[in-house]
């Protein structure tokens, strides 16, 4: 159970299993990333070890330079390929630890609306309601903003989206999730080990917060939309 984000500067997919390999300690099952490949979402995923998924990467590489990753501690659904996570719609792809809650209900509003799902998590209704959003017009920070105060649980989520190779978005709510920041680059991590391949420069994320990630930095916003400041932090962990 661990995420990762990249908006760089070089290839997505490697840098994002580096990172995983950081969070094996916290325990998992299955593992997956999506990156832009000529700006449409692609994903490789994995059950079992992060092996498992280098293996796939190898034989059949992702490019692109922005991306997302997972390691999965399955809660809704067994840990096979198919509930892997990235889970992607049209527009967007999304990782998540943690639990919603209310997926029930929101997953049977969806499925009424003819949305069709392909996996047995709880994570899933999250793509559909961004992906709602955004066939409705939204742009991807709006999207976000508007279905956040929709999920009730503890959880952790980022984002990628189709066409957008520069930005990705991160929430937090009761499980962790920082920024790094690099030079021109910029990252989402779980905690400062994931991120410490990449930058020693951390910004946590307070509960409740959610992120706007570019290569120039970030935009941090409150539970109510507020945009505020968290402090840059040295973390101590080895690259
Ligand atoms: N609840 C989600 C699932 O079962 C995420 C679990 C996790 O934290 O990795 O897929």
């Amino acid at each position: 159970c661990g995420i990762v984000g990249v908006v760089g500067n070089e290839a997505a997919a490697p840098r994002l299993v580096a990172s995983l390999r950081r969070l094996e300690y916290r325990g998992y099952d299955s593992a997956g990333v999506a990156t832009l490949e000529d700006g449409h979402i692609t994903r490789r995923r994995a059950e079992g070890r992060l092996a498992a998924l280098a293996d796939k990467l190898d034989r059949s590489p992702l490019a692109g330079f922005v991306g997302i990753g997972h390691t999965r501690w399955a809660t809704h659904g067994a840990p096979t390929e198919r509930n892997a996570h990235p889970h992607a719609v049209a527009g967007v792809a999304v990782v998540h630890n943690g639990i919603i809650e209310n997926f029930r209900e929101l997953r049977d509003g969806l499925i009424a609306r003819g949305r069709r799902f392909e996996s047995d998590t709880d994570t899933e209704v999250v793509a559909h309601l961004v992906g709602v959003e955004l066939e409705a017009g939204r742009d991807p920070v709006s999207a976000v903003g508007a279905v956040l105060p929709k999920l009730t649980g503890a959880f952790s989520l980022a984002f990628l989206f189709e066409g957008r190779d520069d930005l990705i978005i991160g929430a937090r709510r009761g499980s962790p999730l920082a920024v790094g920041h690099g030079r021109g680059e910029m990252f989402l991590g779980s905690d400062a080990i994931a991120l410490a391949p990449f930058t020693a420069r951390v910004t946590y994320l307070d509960d409740g917060d959610w992120v706007v990630v570019t290569r120039e930095g970030c935009t941090i916003r409150d539970e109510t939309g507020k945009v505020i400041t968290r402090p840059m932090q040295m973390s101590q962990a080895s690259a």
